[in-house]
């Protein structure tokens, strides 16, 4: 090991702490944290020199590959101009450009004014706030409560946590957020009394497929039938696109795929291309109209690095290469190549029990070859994704789930090199198995 690496790996097992990390195991004595010091397209390289693909888009956020020319030089022209400008009483160029964009995917008179703030988390905070002091403003206050889906993910700050479904990550805050009514499918939805649905400002849910909930899709056509129960209730919808968004499921939106326009729409991830952190909430003149007038009525909430005008730049820079490089349009065919080999990794391995694909978004889910699960002390997704790295891909595993999702950019060949880590991983590992 390089000496350097030791010294980053030594401090950092002093004085970091790892998000969703059980510490003890990061700081145990055989685990080699990866340090990584550059990204080039699709690649990521450790303090080691060793290069890995990075199968899951650093973590869901990036589009068109590391290090892209236009994007890093959006940014550094920016950069040179202001590098944050308030956007409590000041506006710039940048934010104003990014917002008209964003409406601009839409229908004319839907989504027409965005918020800004700084990752997924504060974009789901803003659009229930926004939906619950709607309520308090149109002569509804008695409509406070949220509506979500079991095993949703909405983001960690408390109001969102309050929606989230995934008993290992939220049972401890549970009770301290939003009054939350949890279904688990549209039949679930249709048949809560009506005294319910009367109390409830909003539905929300990720369109087309819950991620943090091991990849799991939704049946087609039930983003339009969620739709249609909102209009007829009188409740707004809420999506949370923060995975979803900017060309994952192979449409700039996956609201798209059931031509559904939201009332609040929840963007972060993709946003800047995977460069800064940078969020927004998108809302309908409707909503927008009852925050005027009195004082009082204003929206009273912010951050201190809304709109940061770096982050901005990324934006528009990632949209415009979007255009350049046909992203989407190129997209069809790798979903279909990803399609097609994830199918032969799954005829290749007893141990690949399902295959959840949407778009560019997969979940393979390993079990016994008999489809009981492993014992979840096995950690067995945790140690395919290390043997996966030994053959040069990195990617993380929700339970016994690995996730695959890299850069939109990804090639035809990269995607065979990706699948061909996942075949050695899954040849190696029944020996891993076989220990216990
Ligand atoms: C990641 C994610 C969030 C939270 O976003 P952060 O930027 O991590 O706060 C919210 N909703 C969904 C669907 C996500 O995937």
């Amino acid at each position: 090991m390089r000496d350097d690496t030791r010294r980053w790996i030594e401090a950092d097992q002093a004085h970091c702490w790892h998000p969703f990390t059980r510490q003890g195991d990061w700081c145990a004595a055989d685990h080699e944290p990866l340090v990584i010091t550059h990204g080039q397209g699709s690649w990521l390289w450790d303090s080691e020199g060793r290069r890995y693909l990075d199968g899951n888009s650093s973590i869901w956020t990036n589009i068109h590959g590391h290090a892209h020319p236009v994007i890093a030089a959006a940014i550094r022209n920016q950069l040179e101009k202001s590098s944050h400008v308030s956007f409590l009483g000041l506006t710039h160029p940048g934010a104003v450009e990014l917002a008209q964009q964003l409406c601009a995917f839409f229908p004319p008179h839907t989504l027409e004014r965005v918020f800004f703030s700084d990752d997924g988390s504060t974009a789901v905070e803003c659009a229930l706030k926004m939906a619950a002091q709607y309520r308090q403003q149109s002569g509804a206050a008695q409509r406070h409560h949220f509506i979500a889906f079991s095993n949703g993910y909405h983001g960690d700050t408390l109001g969102a946590a309050s929606l989230g479904g995934v008993a290992r990550f939220f049972e401890r805050s549970n009770g301290h957020g939003y009054p939350v009514i949890r279904v688990g499918s549209m039949n679930e939805l249709r048949a809560l009394p009506a005294e319910t649905v009367e109390k409830s400002a909003a539905v929300v849910i990720e369109p087309l497929i819950q991620g943090v909930n091991e990849m799991r899709p939704w049946p087609p056509g039930m983003l339009a039938d969620l739709r249609a129960w909102c209009d007829a209730t009188g409740t707004h919808l809420i999506l949370d696109e923060v995975m979803t968004g900017f060309g994952r499921t192979g449409k700039m939106f996956a609201c798209q795929h059931e031509n559904v326009v939201p009332d609040f729409l929840c963007l972060a991830k993709g946003l800047t291309g995977g460069t800064l952190p940078l969020a927004a909430t998108l809302t309908t003149g409707t909503i927008y109209a009852a925050f005027l007038g009195a004082p009082e009525r204003a929206f009273y909430y912010g951050h201190s690095y809304t709109a940061n005008p770096l982050g901005c730049a990324a934006a528009l820079a990632s949209l415009e290469v979007f255009q350049q490089e046909q992203t989407l349009e190129l997209l069809q065919a790798k979903i279909d190549h990803l399609r097609a080999g994830l199918a032969a990794l799954k005829a290749a391995h007893p141990m690949v029990h399902d295959v959840r694909q949407c778009g560019f978004i997969a979940g393979i889910e390993l079990r016994h070859p008999d489809g009981r699960k492993f014992p979840s002390a096995w950690r067995t997704g945790e140690a395919i994704c290390l043997a996966a790295r030994t053959h040069g891909l990195l990617t993380r595993p929700i339970l016994d789930t690995l996730v695959l999702m890299p850069p939109l950019s990804t090639t035809h060949a990269e995607l065979d090199h990706t699948l061909a880590a996942l075949d050695a991983a899954l040849t190696e590992i029944p020996d891993v198995i076989s220990g216990h």
